[in-house]
């Protein structure tokens, strides 16, 4: 018998997928992890697990309690998810430039949505910021914190990159993907680079995002902007401090659309814009490393939480993206 145990029993073990049009594209076995099979539809189902396991482990939440985040969508549904499988209150600070889908859903898995006003970070009215705030006003609430809590990328440590491994028979090259927390870059990396020294381990980063200049300079500055949710940072967070990188790609929206586009019509694969990142990432290290290599990325989320957005051709030529 092979059956799972509920929702939380589901997260991880999704299988690695050949790009089969890249791939013959660029002569390289462009590999992506299929994220988007997570119970909750994203990378963040497997965070979002490891940071309710810790808190529960350590005693900081008990039955009844209330698990409270600062976040733009995935890890709120994938919080939200486990908080009903597992008898909590979820409670969601999220700023109000988010689409209504993101936030209809949220209220839909019952998590308390507190729209607030989008502010940068160094504001203590930052979404992120006000959910520590709120959490350690509240009695019997966790503050999950998933930018700067290393259980985070310590899910990551201890399944995508032992699962990525083992799919791959050990027999990889190259690891790219972009990062929103970094926990999924960073805890890959870290395994991968604890097998094999030589793999070599690459950041991609949209536009408007400081960690390409970071890992090139340094210094995180940032350059432009993108329509790409869930993904770039203007700071080096907890989780992607320490984090091994040989080499940073910036790929623009363009290319992004494109790729997704391609990934939808010719891989049969209706994923969203972080993922096409990453796939493009992934063929511009192919390009600069030559035929023959194998190269693993991320396939972030499904496209239809982008419904409105990439995939609705009137948005797309308002930013002047639509594609060939
Ligand atoms: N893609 C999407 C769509 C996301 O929501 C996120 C998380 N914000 C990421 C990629 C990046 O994942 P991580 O937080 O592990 O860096």
């Amino acid at each position: 018998m092979d059956i799972k145990a509920g929702f939380v029993g589901t997260i991880g073990n999704t299988p690695l997928i050949r790009l089969e049009s890249f791939s013959e594209q660029t002569g390289c076995e462009i590999l992506g992890k299929a994220e988007f099979l997570n119970p909750g539809g994203s990378v963040k189902d497997r965070a979002a697990l490891y940071i309710i396991k810790e808190a529960e482990e350590k005693g900081l939440l008990k039955p009844g309690g209330t698990v409270v985040e600062g976040t733009a969508g995935n890890t709120g549904i994938g919080l939200a998810h486990i908080c009903n499988a597992r008898g909590y209150k979820c409670l969601i600070i999220i700023p109000d430039t988010q689409s209504q889908e993101k936030m209809d859903a949220l209220r839909t898995l019952g998590a308390e949505v507190r729209p607030v006003p989008a502010v940068p970070y160094s504001d203590p009215n930052n979404y992120v910021r006000l959910s520590g705030t709120v959490a350690s006003e509240m009695e019997n609430a966790i503050w999950a914190n998933q930018f700067d809590n290393l259980a985070n990328r310590q899910a990551h440590y201890e399944t995508t990159g032992p699962e990525i491994w083992q799919q791959t028979d050990g027999k990889i090259d190259a690891w790219v993907t972009a990062t929103g927390t970094g926990g999924t870059y960073a805890g890959v990396a870290m395994y991968l680079k604890d097998q094999n020294p030589n793999v070599k381990t690459v950041v991609a980063d949209p536009m408007g995002s400081g960690l390409y200049s970071y890992v090139k300079t340094g210094e995180p500055k940032t350059e432009g902007n993108s329509i790409t949710e869930g993904i770039g940072s203007s700071r080096i967070t907890s989780n992607m401090q320490g984090a091994p990188a040989d080499d940073a790609i910036r790929v623009d929206d363009h290319e992004c659309v494109r790729v997704v586009y391609q990934l939808l019509e010719k891989d049969g694969l209706f994923l969203g814009g972080s993922s096409g990142i990453n796939v493009g990432a992934a063929v511009a290290l192919a390009k600069q490393m030559g035929p023959g290599h194998t190269i693993v990325t991320i396939l972030c989320d499904g496209g239809a939480r982008y419904q409105s957005r990439l995939f609705n051709r009137e948005w797309l030529a308002s930013k002047g993206l639509l594609p060939d």
